[in-house]
């Protein structure tokens, strides 16, 4: 950035906006990515509309890149500036602007914490059912952008399922809305649902509006341990198509199980090689019912012990294994390679085999563990990345995954996005007309290619 620029931009986010220190500088270098920081050049914090329509114009004339960013906590890099220029801070801009019972609809601004907005709908007798684990500290902006998934997503779908409007800001600082309040509408493309998952590179959201549905009156919890990954495959298809739609249906492998058991403090069956959670949520009479039956399914699949909560507190003791996992897989090696691969339901476990094999023929540990009821897996390959030898079996290994991902017609990301760390591999997976399609449309949000360059699409 030239001295032109910097003075051209400063004076569109206004002064007390803007800032090309240091500190800032460093603080809006990375991600929850960890991998590697690339300091921007400025960084502006957005306050409103029009001054964030100035700032891109700015951006526009002097071709300098600006990456949006809300709270920082995506997986893939979406927020880092790896080309420099200024970093759009808009997690300042957190209103809920409106919750309405009647429409079960929310209009809120980018900034908003996904957990605030399912807070806030809840306490109308409202669910906003998007539930990535990161629901306390990501931002609803960050979530559009990567059309955020979790753990709800088997019965409600992900948050593109919620989006029925947004108001956003070309990079060229066109302000535009698309969508609305109305359930159903076909007039004109659907833009907004083109935005879902663009991951910061067609335009910035400055208002999003939400679909909201009746809050479901309880949940049901239950847990099966298998001693082989056919049976919990079994007890998963099983469950599935049994009628009963979980809200959750998570997977844990025997090397999850394994370092909760040793540093978690969940207690274990001996030789446990599959844990599988279930949640259902529904009027108590029907839940009862029905985790009776699920209970009976994983029973039947092999499941030993199967147990159903009785209430809140034993469900927490349930799903300890599965919120205690995360951190207890540090012991296993100080650095993580996350992945979230995805496969059609009945190829999860020839998915699970092959990372195992992979596993073992690089030489390090891999955990598997994830969204079982949507195909949706994290493959978390753990190791030293002070070792160069280790980081580049571990970088072969996550190659290796994504092929067998591919392999099973599955598919590089179920949830976390390209990014910049998947850029090469995803040139796998799209198809070369769709990917030359997509890349028109970037040109036509983003002739000069200022918003968050090297994101998303892999190069033609
Ligand atoms: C512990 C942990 C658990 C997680 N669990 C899950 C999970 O269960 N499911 C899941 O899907 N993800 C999960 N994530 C990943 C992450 O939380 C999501 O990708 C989330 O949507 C990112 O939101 P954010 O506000 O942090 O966005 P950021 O990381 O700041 O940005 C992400 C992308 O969105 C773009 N962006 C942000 N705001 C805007 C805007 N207003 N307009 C246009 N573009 C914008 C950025 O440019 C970037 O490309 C997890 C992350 C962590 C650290």
């Amino acid at each position: 950035m030239n001295q032109a620029a910097h003075q051209a931009i400063e004076k569109a986010a206004g002064r007390d906006n803007y800032s090309s220190s240091r500190a800032m500088r460093i603080l809006f270098a990375e991600d929850a990515t960890n991998r590697g920081a690339h300091p921007p050049e400025a960084v502006v914090r957005g306050t409103h509309e029009t001054q964030i329509a100035r700032v891109l114009k700015a951006c526009s004339e002097h071709q300098v890149p600006v990456v949006p960013r809300g709270a920082g906590s995506g997986q893939t890099g979406g927020a880092i500036p790896v080309a420099g220029g200024v970093v759009l801070d808009l997690a300042g801009l957190d209103r809920i602007i409106s919750l309405s019972r009647p429409d079960q609809v929310a209009v809120v601004q980018p900034g908003v914490v996904t957990g605030q907005l399912q807070k806030a709908a809840a306490e109308q007798g409202l669910f906003y059912p998007p539930d990535p684990s990161s629901a306390d500290f990501c931002t609803i902006g960050g979530n559009v952008a990567e059309n955020a998934g979790g753990l709800r997503a088997v019965k409600y779908g992900v948050t593109r399922d919620y989006v029925m409007g947004v108001r956003a800001i070309t990079p060229t600082g066109e302000i535009f809305e698309t969508g609305g309040a109305n359930i159903k509408s076909v007039v004109g493309y659907d833009l907004s649902k083109l935005l879902v998952g663009s991951e910061g590179t067609l335009a910035v959201f400055t208002r999003l509006t939400l679909r909201l549905i009746p809050k479901p009156e309880a949940v049901a919890t239950l847990s099966g341990y298998f001693k082989d990954l056919t049976g919990a495959a079994r007890a998963v298809q099983e469950l599935l198509s049994s009628g009963i739609v979980p809200t959750a249906c998570e997977f844990m492998d025997r090397l999850g199980l394994k370092v909760v058991g040793e540093y978690g403090g969940v207690e274990v069956p001996d030789g446990a090689e599959a844990l599988i959670l279930v949640d259902i949520d529904g009027p108590p009479e029907v839940i009862r019912r029905q985790a009776g039956q699920a209970a009976e399914i994983l029973s039947h699949a092999g499941g030993e012990p199967v147990k159903v909560a009785d209430d809140a507190e034993q469900a927490a003791a349930l799903w300890k294994a599965r919120k205690v996992l995360s951190q207890s897989s540090y012991q296993l090696g100080p650095n993580k390679l996350n992945e979230d691969v995805a496969a059609p339901l009945g190829r999860l476990a020839d998915l699970v085999r092959m990372v195992r094999g992979i596993s073992k023929r690089h030489g390090l540990p891999i955990v598997v563990f994830g969204h079982a009821g949507d195909g949706n897996l994290h493959v978390n390959t753990m190791y030293d990345a002070s070792d160069p030898e280790q980081s580049t079996r571990a970088h072969e290994a996550r190659s290796d995954v994504f092929a067998a991902a591919l392999s099973l017609g599955g598919t590089l990301s179920g949830e976390h996005g390209v990014g910049t760390t998947k850029l090469g591999p995803a040139g796998a997976e799209i198809d070369p007309v769709a990917l030359m399609l997509m890349h028109r449309i970037k040109k036509a949000f983003d002739p000069a290619g200022i918003l968050n360059p090297h994101k998303a699409l892999p190069p033609l």
